[in-house]
């Protein structure tokens, strides 16, 4: 079965896609996107995804494609067509294609590409743990946008590769801890406080981050926002990472050293279940 991908209004087949050469997500990668992980075919927490989708938008003053209606019906299409059962839906906007000149182009219209694929679940992956690496945090200074220019976390995710970790955690000019290359990061400290970081313009500011934050008041458990350091942590009695692809996934090495005693902490265990729980939940009780 061929996949299908959306794109300006068409669905074709992914060998068939095309953007312009002069799109200007090539470019320049000036453009936004969003990833919505699929679950049993029904999109996890698609609203808020939506939500954000806007806002990186309008921070970059780049107009909204379609109304938020027809993206749904365009997110539903692509895991019908694609018959995608668990995985993921990605939508891209870029400014449009237009002759190569910084400024923006007057009368480019939007490129939309909409595609989705099935992937392999990550369990087990969650019930061993994985190992991070740090990295200086060479990006620049609007993290909460989820820009397409994504060359230091490409870089950072290789460097965690070579190292035979999963994720590389970004480390601020005062030696704390931002964010992950593609994760959000959190701790459950020395006594006992669910700890991340808060969300401003340093990191993005994670849908599953903020389902999680939800889902500990349900619990009635402590969280408090604010910086983490490398140091911290590293004594810190659980670590995780959450995001739409990895849900909430312990850490259980740091730079090569073990974390929580090289398993995955209870807490992190206990919120993936309450998470998945949650995700599994029929949508028609819960429009999220
Ligand atoms: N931070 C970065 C840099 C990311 O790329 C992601 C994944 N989109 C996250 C955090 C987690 O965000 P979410 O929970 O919305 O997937």
């Amino acid at each position: 079965m061929s996949r299908i991908a959306y794109v300006n209004g068409r669905y074709v087949p992914h060998r068939q896609a095309t953007v312009s050469i002069e799109d200007r997500g090539l470019q320049f990668a000036d453009g936004v996107y969003e990833v919505t992980a699929v679950r049993s075919g029904q999109l996890i927490d698609e609203t808020p995804h939506l939500e954000r989708l806007k806002y990186s938008l309008s921070e970059l003053r780049i107009a909204m494609p379609l109304a938020l209606g027809a993206l749904r019906f365009v997110q539903r299409e692509i895991i019908a067509r694609n018959r995608i059962a668990d995985g993921i839906v990605y939508i891209q906007v870029t400014r449009g294609a237009a002759r190569r000149d910084h400024p923006f182009p007057a009368g480019a219209s939007p490129t939309l590409i909409v595609t989705g694929r099935n992937s392999k679940p990550n369990a087990a992956q969650a019930d061993s743990g994985i190992a991070v690496i740090t990295v200086p945090d060479i990006r620049w200074q609007r993290c909460d946008i989820k820009s397409v220019g994504l060359l230091a976390n490409v870089l950072a995710k290789q460097a965690a590769r070579e190292a035979g970790a999963w994720e590389a955690w970004f480390i601020d000019r005062e030696g704390y801890i931002t964010e992950g290359s593609s994760t959000n990061v959190w701790m459950v400290s020395q006594d006992g406080e669910l700890v991340t970081r808060q969300a401003d313009h340093s990191i993005l500011n994670g849908i599953t981050r903020r389902t999680i934050q939800r889902l500990c008041g349900d619990l009635q458990l402590r969280l408090v926002e604010r910086p983490i350091s490398v140091s911290e942590i590293a004594q810190a009695r659980e670590a995780f990472v959450t995001s739409a692809t990895s849900f909430v996934m312990p850490v259980v090495k740091l730079n090569g050293h073990e974390l929580s005693d090289g398993v995955p902490g209870a807490l992190a265990r206990r919120l993936r279940a309450e998470y998945l729980r949650l995700a599994d939940r029929p949508k028609a009780a819960s429009r999220r």
